[in-house]
């Protein structure tokens, strides 16, 4: 049975299923105990991710939201400060964690509508050194941001400008190669990794999933110098993420390192195609896709048909999420007949 003869779940690219060939690789991992640092499989993955992206070292944690904490509250201490993006999942959409655990007090600055903080906005929320203001200690950029590719340049000048405030980088890469397929194609490349890295070393940390796109079902890794991953090893243990057996884990991971890099290209051609197939229905706004994800916005009177679009789609079998904006992801268990399903089923809707 095609993928798309069940149901299409465009909500995430969380929701994948491991494939035969990742289930076999998790089966067949070397397995030991990570508490111990002797899991084979956890130290491979540690490896091949730190120096992909070309750092000294890695550090293997459940889930995203654990990583940029564990790289938060080793470049901050109680009472120091990162600016941060309001969109920003480590500032809006990790519970306040860096704040709760670490006492580190997030300065969120507004979006440019390209996804980036404008350089002096940056500039201009650096505090100085006077008792009146928390310490800033840490610049934390996403890419991508809602599946928008931050240009590299700006990049660049941003972890520069960070850089010579005396202010440390971290990147939230939960989809660091969403970015680096698409940074790759703008500039005619065809090493994604090469891409990634590229993108990588303009910080001093970088956090990654491997569950969202890359389509294993748990964990990232957070990559950064020796001394930095030996601080953040111990926020791990105290944030409850030593695993034990995690090898099974890491072999997912390392299997989607594999296999799973140079096809998301294919993600983000099915999210073009999405785009196009919903192009021109009347209460449609649709934002052109840079990478996997599609927003939508309902616009005039169909603004209020929102829930009762997503229930329509969800008893035909097609998922999708509508928090704030309707959003569509494409990824490994989705298919051009699915969502060519899926952009049937809306342009039926509207018809009604
Ligand atoms: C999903 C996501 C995370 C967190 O990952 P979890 O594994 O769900 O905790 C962090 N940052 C970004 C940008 C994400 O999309």
């Amino acid at each position: 049975m095609a993928i798309s003869e069940s149901v299409v779940d465009l909500r995430s690219d969380t929701v994948t299923q491991p494939t035969p060939a990742m289930r076999e690789a998790m089966m067949a991992a070397p397995l030991g105990d990570d508490v111990f640092a002797t899991d084979p499989s956890v130290n491979a993955l540690q490896e091949k991710i730190a120096v992909m992206l070309g750092f000294e070292a890695a550090l293997f944690v459940p889930t995203g939201t654990q990583s940029n904490l564990c790289a938060i509250l080793s470049h901050c201490g109680r009472g120091d400060e990162y600016i941060v993006g309001q969109q920003a999942h480590c500032y809006r959409w990790e519970g306040g964690g860096a704040a709760v655990f670490g006492s580190v007090q997030p300065q969120p600055l507004d979006h440019a509508s390209d996804g980036t903080l404008p350089l002096a906005q940056i500039e201009a929320a650096i505090k100085p050194d006077d008792a009146h203001f928390a310490r800033t200690r840490l610049l934390a950029l996403e890419n991508t941001l809602g599946g928008k590719l931050l240009p590299f340049e700006y990049v660049q000048a941003a972890t520069d400008l960070a850089k010579s405030k005396g202010l440390q980088r971290h990147l939230d890469g939960a989809r660091l190669f969403n970015a680096a397929t698409a940074q790759a194609a703008l500039n005619k490349r065809s090493d994604i990794r090469a891409e990634a890295r590229r993108i990588a070393q303009c910080f001093d940390s970088v956090s990654v999933c491997f569950s969202k796109g890359l389509g294993a079902p748990v964990g990232s890794a957070l990559v950064g110098s020796r001394e930095f991953i030996a601080r953040a090893h111990r926020i791990r243990k105290m944030a409850g993420g030593g695993m034990r057996q995690a090898g099974l884990l890491a072999a997912a991971a390392s299997y989607a390192l594999d296999h799973h890099v140079d096809r998301l290209a294919d993600d983000h051609a099915l999210a073009q195609r999405l785009a196009h197939g919903l192009e021109g229905i009347e209460g449609l706004k649709v934002e052109a896709p840079q990478t996997n994800i599609v927003f939508v916005d309902l616009v005039g009177a169909a603004q209020a048909r929102s829930s009762e679009l997503l229930a329509n789609l969800n008893a035909q079998g097609i998922l999708a999420t509508g928090l704030y904006r309707l959003r569509f992801v494409t990824h490994l268990d989705v298919d051009a007949a699915g969502v060519d399903r899926a952009v049937a089923a809306i342009r039926a809707f509207f018809k009604s």
